[in-house]
């Protein structure tokens, strides 16, 4: 059974990582002080306890991993969330990222294709702390039809193209953050929907993403 302790020289490493990710270009205050105020290391299997403030990804299990602080700190920078807003995450993994969002005051609806993982968040340690939080099994690419339409999509997993179901799913005017491309390294990209369905494009810098894969594994 894990011992969540959050520790002065757990803060103490969590203020250092905020100052990297300053260095590194995050200005959002509201994102910075999430981040440091959910213990990281709560997320992460005891044998990380030591290196969990390192800005670094960490295996969680079935291949998987957490997303690199800096990345889950640019990804929610550019969602931009307001209080409220509907989001739909692809790639529930740790639940890292989207404790990130519940905690910035947003209805988090997740989905994980691994069995395993999905199983884990049974335990996941602040159940009460976020009720705005709900975990979903499932593909997706398929997104959750009957819970859209969404203000914005998270994908943190690397796409290999832009998945059709869920622009459907995002409201007009809503944001869809994915880092697309099969390659080694993919392109982050912030995607607008337009009235007439269709969305305009800003292109961001390069990350290293597990792939986001088709269908369920139970
Ligand atoms: N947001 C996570 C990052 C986990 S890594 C975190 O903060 O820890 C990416 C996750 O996406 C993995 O758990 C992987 O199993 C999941 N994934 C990949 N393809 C998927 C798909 N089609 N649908 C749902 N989850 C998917």
């Amino acid at each position: 059974m894990k011992r969540y302790e959050d520790t002065y020289r757990h803060k103490g490493l969590r203020q250092q990582l905020i100052d990297t990710l300053k260095e590194k270009g995050i200005t959002n205050e509201v994102v910075l002080d999430a981040i440091n105020n959910i213990p990281r290391h709560f997320f992460l299997d005891s044998a990380f306890d030591k290196i969990a403030y390192e800005d670094r990804a960490f295996p969680i299990g079935e291949d998987q991993t957490i997303s690199q602080p800096y990345t889950v700190a640019y990804q929610t920078q550019l969602l931009d969330i307001k209080k409220n807003d509907k989001v739909l995450e692809i790639g529930t993994g740790s639940v890292y990222q989207a404790t990130v969002l519940a905690h910035l005051g947003a209805r988090v609806f997740t989905i994980e294709r691994q069995k395993k993982l999905f199983d884990n968040n049974k335990n996941f340690v602040f159940k009460s702390k976020y009720p705005n939080l709900k975990f979903f099994f499932g593909d997706g690419f398929q997104g959750l039809p009957t819970y859209g339409p969404f203000d914005k999509v998270i994908i943190t997993a690397a796409a290999p193209f832009i998945p059709p179901k869920l622009i459907e799913q995002l409201k007009t005017g809503g944001y869809m953050v994915i880092p697309v491309d099969e390659g080694e390294t993919q392109r982050m990209l912030r995607l607008t929907k337009k009235a007439d369905g269709t969305y305009t494009e800003e292109k961001f810098e390069q990350f290293s993403f597990v792939p986001m894969l088709t269908g369920k594994n139970v």
